[in-house]
């Protein structure tokens, strides 16, 4: 799908529709602040552009409901615009589906 983030660059850019495991898997590197690996990992999933990777690295929150601009920490939704700063984040809710 398309995206776009009013609070960075004024395009659209591709985000390919992530599996769960997928989301697991750069979630924690994120919040592990483990960039270059998290760069590597995105850019080999759809064999995108590094711009369009870093896009994606940038918006992906690293705790589920807390905005990676601003720390707001009441975000819902997996896509979600916050209501505090306009950053667009990745809000993957990557829980087990049975608890945990
Ligand atoms: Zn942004
Ligand atoms: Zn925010």
């Amino acid at each position: 799908m398309k995206m776009k983030c009013q609070r960075c660059l004024d395009r659209e850019f591709d985000v390919p529709d992530f599996s769960l495991e997928e989301k697991r898997t750069l979630t924690n590197l994120k919040a592990n602040y483990q960039l270059a690996e998290l760069l590597e990992r995105i850019e080999s999933i759809d064999n995108m552009p590094m711009l369009n990777a870093k896009f994606i690295l940038l918006h992906i929150n690293g705790t589920h409901g807390k905005c990676n601009r601003c720390g707001m920490d009441d975000l819902s939704g997996e896509y979600v615009v916050c209501p505090k700063c306009k950053a667009l984040n990745f809000n993957w809710d990557i829980k087990e589906p049975n608890g945990h």
